[in-house]
């Protein structure tokens, strides 16, 4: 492949990624990372979520990736748990823990990628701590701007949830080999009903955001 050097795949090989699992979308994502050779994939979710995403896991094997499970409690989000990580990716159903984890990925100046999908529309964004705006000034700019208080329903399409976890999977792999693009202030918005695509540009750390100014100033 055009630019992955030995060097990249070692990148890949010593990296971690946290991946908080819900939508369909995620066992894409899983599938796609065990098949690039990042070496250690942490599954967090509830108990349903991680049986679905072990036997994602048990059918698509490699001995250089390891592949393990946390149980996740509610909205508990111990900073312990991202010891060592390098991304975090999320395709939760719980919108609230989606902006909680955006906080916390700030604070820790974690690169996030976000997913969230619904029927036949999805939309992807990579925050980066310090050039992105956070989750809660990202999507209000977008025109997203309904967060559930209570997990929503797994609705995607098949066709749908592949094609955006395909897309997060090739993010990840970008930003952990360090190859191409970061742009950090662009969301994907995908409408496979309409059959379009858009792309809101300029969601750079707003300086009144307690949570994406602050991680723009240090
Ligand atoms: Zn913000």
């Amino acid at each position: 492949m055009p630019g992955m050097t030995s060097e990249k795949q070692s990148r890949l090989l010593a990296s971690s990624c946290l991946l908080f699992a819900g939508e369909e979308t995620v066992e894409t994502v899983l599938v796609q990372l065990i098949k690039t050779g990042i070496g250690r994939i942490t599954i967090v979710g509830d108990s349903l979520t991680i049986c679905r995403m072990s036997d994602v896991s048990a059918s698509n094997s490699n001995p250089d990736t390891v592949v393990d499970f946390r149980k996740l409690n509610g909205h508990d989000l111990e900073d312990a748990l991202f010891k060592g990580i390098d991304l975090v990716i999320e395709g939760l159903l719980d919108w609230q823990t989606k902006l909680r984890l955006s906080d916390l990925c700030m604070r820790l100046k974690l690169p996030l990628v976000h997913s969230g999908s619904s029927g036949l529309r999805f939309q992807l964004f990579t925050m980066l701590p310090g050039k992105s705006a956070c989750l809660r000034c990202a999507l209000p700019a977008s025109g997203i701007d309904d967060f559930p208080i209570t997990p929503v329903e797994r609705d995607t399409f098949s066709p749908v949830a592949t094609c955006a976890g395909s897309i997060i999977a090739l993010e990840a792999v970008k930003l952990l080999a360090g190859i191409g693009v970061q742009q950090g202030n662009v969301l994907w918005k995908v409408d496979g009903l309409r059959g379009d695509v858009e792309t809101v540009r300029g969601l750079d750390p707003r300086n009144d955001c307690p949570d994406c100014g602050r991680a723009a100033i240090k």
